[in-house]
């Protein structure tokens, strides 16, 4: 079924949208005509992001703060008149260590992050999508949640979680049409990924390049995720294509079956 005027109708909220994936989310829901308000912690990438997309919300919030999760969508849906999509997109990458060598600290730091901080987003959005009478929650995962990923325990945990918080939201927000799904990127190309070999290389006392090419051996397709294609992907999920699904987990990775 086409909608021509679908997306100039969408009010949509994209956590972390500053940069990295969750930027790429907004320029793609901004430039189909859609109203979106960001959040971040980063202010200047922030303030970048509203100079390159006129009329873009944006507000300084991290997601780990239940109090700034309820701010944040109370002045974006104030501003936009509602809202239809929330993309729970934040989530850091945790320390790469053995278990025994992870901090409380650092292990607390990536729930907070990758788990709490979908909770809060949900809580707060989900009165206002129920107002909407449906619309559509992304939450961002990770292929790390679906499969063994060694020396990466606090980040895999998270993103099995925000797996299983998903599915049960679909669950209890199907009756109201809002649909909700979780996402699986597997190696996405860009800043972070360069950040997280170099950490995981450092660990395992190999080089850079090792680090790259061992990671690219699970993927059947032997490429990377270009965070365009991770919007593409959300943009048919909150589109009309994607009205029938919900609770499901979809993998964007090159066929990524495993982790070293
Ligand atoms: P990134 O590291 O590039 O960070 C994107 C933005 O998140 C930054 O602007 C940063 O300031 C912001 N941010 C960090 N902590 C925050 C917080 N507490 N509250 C609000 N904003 C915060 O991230 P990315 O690579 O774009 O990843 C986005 C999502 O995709 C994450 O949930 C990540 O786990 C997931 N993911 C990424 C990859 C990958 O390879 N990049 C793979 C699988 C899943």
């Amino acid at each position: 079924m086409t909608d021509p005027d679908f997306w100039s109708r969408q009010k949509a909220i994209i956590t972390a949208g500053a940069s990295g994936i969750g930027l790429k989310i907004a320029s793609a829901m901004h430039a189909a005509g859609a109203k979106v308000w960001i959040c971040d912690i980063a202010e200047r990438p922030l303030a970048e992001a509203a100079a390159a997309l006129p009329g873009l919300g944006t507000m300084v919030c991290d997601v780990a703060d239940p109090a700034a999760c309820n701010d944040f969508v109370a002045r974006a849906t104030e501003a936009m008149g509602g809202l239809d999509i929330l993309v729970n997109n934040a989530g850091i990458a945790g320390p790469a260590a053995a278990v025994q060598d992870i901090s409380t600290a650092d292990w607390t730091r990536c729930f907070e992050v990758n788990v709490n901080g979908q909770f809060f987003m949900a809580r707060a959005a989900i009165p206002h999508l129920k107002a909407a009478k449906g619309g559509s929650i992304v939450c961002m995962a990770s292929v790390a949640g679906k499969y063994a990923f060694p020396l990466r325990s606090p980040y895999a945990a998270s993103k099995a979680a925000v797996i299983s918080l998903a599915r049960a939201l679909s669950v209890e927000l199907g009756p109201d049409q809002i649909r909700v799904n979780a996402i699986a990127p597997g190696v996405v190309a860009g800043d972070r990924i360069r950040r997280v070999f170099t950490d995981r290389a450092a660990t395992r006392g190999i080089s850079y390049e090792e680090m790259e090419a061992i990671a690219l051996r699970a993927v059947s397709m032997k490429t990377m995720v270009e965070p365009e294609e991770i919007a593409g992907l959300v943009m048919f999920l909150c589109a009309p294509s994607g009205r029938p699904i919900s609770g499901q987990v979809m993998s964007i990775c090159g066929g990524l079956e495993y982790t070293e």
